[in-house]
Formats: structure tokens, sequence, C-alpha cells
């Protein structure tokens, strides 16, 4: 199980939770995501709401990472070309850091990919 201690940073823990899942005007949200633009765990944020949102059956609600839960669901189109680059240069038997380098993302982000499509695999 990944460690959770960057969420000891997480400046949203600091602030009024509601900013974070709000209703009716977006004026809420868009404070909530001006405090993640300053955010130093944002990236660890981004990977842990996907785990959360994918866990759930990729239900998004509220502001994860600097970006509202419409924004994350364009993500996931994006996300899911990259998941498909990732796994073909695995293929490749290329390393998860030069994946990275030549993908634009951490190490972590190509296991995290990898490790999931391992469970796929597995499962069917
Ligand atoms: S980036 Fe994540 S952890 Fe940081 S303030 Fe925003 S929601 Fe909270």
């Amino acid at each position: 199980m990944k460690s959770l201690d960057w969420m000891d940073s997480a400046l949203c823990a600091q602030t009024d939770p509601d900013l974070w899942y709000p209703e009716g005007s977006g004026q809420h949200a868009r404070t909530a995501l001006r405090v993640c633009d300053q955010c130093p765990v944002r990236p660890e944020c981004g990977e842990y709401a996907q785990g959360v949102e994918d866990a759930s059956d990729g239900r998004r609600y509220g502001a994860w990472a600097g970006l509202s839960a419409c924004q994350r669901n364009r993500q996931t189109s994006a996300s899911a070309a990259r998941d498909a680059q990732i796994i073909a240069l695995t293929a490749q038997n290329l390393t998860a850091a030069q994946i990275g380098d030549r993908l634009g993302i951490t190490g972590r982000t190509v296991d995290r990919v990898r490790a999931t499509h391992r469970q796929q695999q597995e499962a069917a």
C-alpha cells in the first residue's frame, strides 16, 4: 500500500472542505482550484484521485489536484491513450524511468499503469 504521508502537506486540509465539493455556483470550485494551484502535493493528489475514481467506476465529484470533475472526465480520454502508450513501450522492454522520460510523466505513474494492466490481465 502506498504511503499517504503526502496528505499531511495538502493545503485543502487547512481550509473549508465544502470548497472542494461545491453545490450550485462554480465560485467555490474556482476558489478551491486556486488553492490547488499553490499546493505542493498536487501530483500525488492527482494520482490518488485517479485511483479512487477508477475504483468507483469512474464517478467524479468535486475538485481534486487542481481539476474540476468535468476537467478530470476530459483528462480520462487522454489518460487512456497515454496508458496504451505505456503498455506498448513496456512491451519494448523500456524501464519505467525511460517511459516516464519519453511521455513526460513520473516512473511511479508508469508503475501504477503497469500494475493496473497486470491486474486486468490476471482477472481476464
Ligand atoms: S491539489 Fe489535492 S491535496 Fe492539494 S489542495 Fe488540491 S485537492 Fe487538496
